[in-house]
């Protein structure tokens, strides 16, 4: 079944290449997998680091990818700089912001999602870092001292000037109904989702405890990201240089493919389903 599966990824044109091992065949593939299995059973402290390539398959489109978010909006209208100074920014953000929202609200986890809460119920989960914001971990199934939103979230929208906090789906429903660039209801200051924009402090807390859980991690797994967003892609540096091991899981290549113990190129919701039934076999479940 599994081998089946690798064939057909090999055909669909994944390709797994490893800087230590030179893998070349399907066989090989399935050999990555189990391997990576073999460490997640092994490891004390298992780290997952995702990005928007793990909600792809839940119909939510990623940033860099051909018909992505970037294709159809220019990135610098939504400096954070932009949104406090303009109110056309602040309306072009809002409009690319409630398209995005419409397909959060519907999505459903995918069974990379799956996988990663199977791995917390199996005790085999120190943190999921997200630099996603669209909530997918928690309908999965994680619980949220497992979960570090590193670039916040789209569910909930915060005023820049009295910091008083919405549900999204009550702002949400305000621009359907035609407003542009809603304001606080309490002080008239400017509403922006509480997400991370370019150009934006990180959140101290979660971006501290982050970069500690990856310098502890002793296997450090990369899930569908481009690793092109600083700070948030220097986090497998720093569990690589404390001797974690580091294996990518993604579609496209990656700046640090090179320094990592392992490289999986393909689809995250069939390889993590197939590495967390391998890792419930070898422990027994
Ligand atoms: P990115 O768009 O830069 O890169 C996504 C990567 O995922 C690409 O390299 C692509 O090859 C890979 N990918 C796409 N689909 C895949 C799949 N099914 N399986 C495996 N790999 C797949 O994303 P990023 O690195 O997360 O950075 C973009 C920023 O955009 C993040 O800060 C994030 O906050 C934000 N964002 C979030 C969402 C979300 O919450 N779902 C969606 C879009 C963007």
């Amino acid at each position: 079944m599994l081998i089946v599966f690798f064939l057909n990824s090999f055909y669909n044109g994944k390709k797994l290449v490893n800087s230590q091992l030179k893998y070349s065949n399907e066989v090989n593939m399935e050999e990555a997998m189990v391997q990576t299995a073999q460490w997640i059973v092994d490891s004390k402290r298992v780290v997952i680091f995702v990005g928007a390539g793990l909600s792809t398959e839940s119909g939510i489109p990623d940033f860099r990818s051909p018909g992505g978010v970037w294709d159809r909006y220019n990135p610098e209208d939504f400096y954070y700089q932009n949104f406090i100074s303009s109110e056309s920014s602040r309306a072009k953000y809002w409009e690319m912001a409630t398209e995005m929202y419409g397909s959060i609200k519907k999505a459903q986890p995918n069974p990379a999602h799956l996988a990663i809460a199977e791995l917390e119920q199996l005790n085999k989960l120190d943190r999921v870092i997200t630099q996603n914001i669209d909530g997918l971990h928690f309908k999965a199934g994680n619980t949220p001292e497992k979960v570090i939103e590193l670039h916040g979230t789209a569910l909930f929208v915060s005023c820049l000037h009295c910091g008083h906090r919405y549900e999204r789906d009550e702002i949400q429903e305000r621009l359907l109904q035609g407003e542009k660039a809603p304001k606080c209801d309490q002080c008239r200051g400017p509403l922006k989702p509480a997400t991370i924009s370019f150009g934006q402090s990180m959140p101290e807390k979660e971006t501290a405890e982050a970069f500690s859980r990856a310098a502890g991690a002793d296997l450090f797994v990369v899930i569908g990201s481009s690793l092109a967003v600083q700070p948030a892609a220097s986090l497998p540096q720093v569990a690589k240089r404390n001797r974690a091991r580091l294996v990518i899981i993604n579609r496209d290549p990656t700046p640090l493919d090179s320094i990592a113990d392992l490289v999986i190129h393909g689809q995250a919701g069939a390889i993590m389903g197939d590495i967390v039934l391998e890792v419930k076999k070898r422990l027994g479940n």
